[in-house]
């Protein structure tokens, strides 16, 4: 039986970005497993400002990060995905204990720290040890668009797995890959030469599992009445531009019946 191995830097971030392919990867009898790697439960105790700022926006739950798990465990039972949570933590309470290496936004949606160059290395080994003994492994992890740190250090955890020869797929950052110029600069800036490809998705199914993740709705698009749309128009609009052609954001015809899809790009040289 062949495996799908889908490195997810949080706890929404595979169903989010993933949901239809898993959904289809499934249907076809493939294995499918979630890693979330920054899934570690934090010292509570002993947090940063800004790790406490973001505490406060999301009303101080006692335990934020065993809500999300359970939120998760969920949400992959119901389409019966295999869930594996890394005790990595976030990168707002990274290193445990201090000093914290990213307090505010910018240092959060930017580049690595320098103290954390080495890290994509030791996932890499992770996964390495993880994928003996299975048969037929596809791994896929995030481009990173948006920039998020933590969606940094799994994509070049990423790119450390081909360069070894694994098989690897990069998908897309939903919903960050809805603006598309970020999605072609991330390409681009990885100096690979890429080529796409689309898998047709159950667009109800993915609704479905997305809205599971009750809680991070609001965050993740503004408004809990934009999931359904947001995801609705990305899915239908990949069809119209598959391989990013002019970077533009395409223009939907009035389609009577739109075929949904997700995006994962392939590593060609
Ligand atoms: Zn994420």
């Amino acid at each position: 039986m062949s495996i799908h191995l889908y490195l997810s830097p949080h706890l929404d971030d595979a169903a989010l970005s993933c949901g239809g392919h898993m959904l289809a990867a499934l249907a076809a009898g493939t294995q499918v497993r979630v890693i979330n790697i920054f899934a570690g439960i934090p010292d509570y105790t002993h947090l940063s400002a800004y790790a406490r700022r973001q505490h406060a926006k999301w009303g101080n739950p006692p335990d934020p990060y065993a809500a999300r798990r359970a939120e998760d465990a969920a949400a992959l039972a119901v389409i019966d995905a295999e869930v594996e949570n890394w005790d990595d933590l976030d990168a707002i309470y990274r290193p445990a204990g201090g000093p914290f290496l990213y307090n505010n936004h910018d240092e959060v949606f930017g580049p690595i720290h320098p103290d954390e160059r080495g890290y994509p290395v030791t996932l890499a080994a992770r996964c390495d040890a993880l994928a003996v003994g299975l048969h037929d492994v596809t791994w896929f992890a995030p481009l990173a668009v948006g920039g998020h740190v933590d969606h940094r250090i799994a994509r070049d955890t990423g790119f450390i797995l081909h360069a070894q020869g694994h098989r690897v797929a990069f998908y897309e950052d939903f919903p960050y890959a809805a603006r598309w110029q970020e999605v072609a600069e991330m390409l681009d800036a990885s100096h690979h030469a890429w080529q796409p490809a689309l898998t047709a998705i159950d667009i109800e199914g993915k609704i479905a599992l997305v809205r599971a993740y009750v809680s991070q709705l609001t965050a993740v698009f503004g408004d809990e009445t934009l999931v359904e749309t947001t995801i609705r128009d990305y899915a239908a609009a990949l069809a119209i531009a598959p391989d990013l052609a002019g970077f533009q954001k395409p223009v939907r015809s009035a389609q009577a019946a739109p075929t949904y899809y997700e995006r994962t790009w392939r590593i060609v040289r």
